[in-house]
């Protein structure tokens, strides 16, 4: 690995991304602080349109620790509107960020042994025990925002870097057509035709269910 300047996230940064995230708690810190370890060790800025970064994340629904995701996006700029963050669930914790243009990529993993701990601490017992994160005590996060935020990332992250990630780039679509069923707009990549005409996914999929031409729409 080439040597790199580790990012210092600032106070104003974690406050702004604790307010989109909505809640004070350990897992967002340290995927912000994953995001900017990526970016600083493939050398790259915060992504302004969709094409500059990939990040790929692994955490999946309803589980600890998927806020996660929230700090990759805040870093990274990589977001769900611009279709350049991909959530992969695998209910699991890495970040892979892909740079397009050098097809480098850097593959960020939590280490095992830190993530099996968090969930013997208090903050992860409680939420077992169904406490929302914004109602916990923060003498109980406190310390755990803290300490993500300052320990040496090599305690926190294995890193492994890639020269040439497989990515397929996808080209912006800025066409769109009429669905004759519903009559509501669906971009053209995402339509079927059938026979002459253009169909949304759902109605396309009513047609074959109901092994017809669709109902009309009232
Ligand atoms: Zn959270
Ligand atoms: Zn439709």
């Amino acid at each position: 690995m080439k040597p790199f300047e580790e990012t210092i996230i600032t106070a104003e940064e974690l406050v702004s991304a604790q307010a989109f995230h909505g809640h004070k708690c350990p897992a967002m810190p340290q995927g912000l602080r994953a995001g900017h370890l990526a970016m600083d060790i493939l050398d790259v800025s915060r992504a302004r349109g969709g094409g500059e970064l990939i990040a790929v994340v692994e955490t999946g629904y309803h589980h600890f620790s998927g806020c996660f995701a929230d700090g990759v996006m805040v870093a990274t700029g990589c977001t769900v509107g611009k279709g350049n963050l991909v959530q992969k669930p695998l209910g699991k914790f890495a970040l892979t960020l892909i740079d397009p243009k050098s097809g480098r990529a850097v593959r960020v993993i939590p280490r095992y042994e830190r993530m099996s701990q968090c969930l013997n601490m208090d903050f992860f017992k409680l939420r077992a025990e169904g406490v929302p994160p914004y109602a916990l005590d923060p003498d109980v996060v406190e310390p755990l925002i803290e300490d993500v935020m300052t320990r040496p990332w090599q305690e926190i992250f294995e890193v492994k870097e890639f020269t040439h990630y497989p990515y397929e780039k996808a080209p912006e679509i800025f066409d769109a057509v009429q669905c004759a069923h519903c009559g509501e707009l669906v971009v053209t990549s995402y339509a079927h035709k059938y026979g002459e005409q253009w169909y949304c996914g759902p109605c396309l999929d009513q047609m074959l269910h109901t092994g017809g031409m669709p109902v009309e729409s009232r």
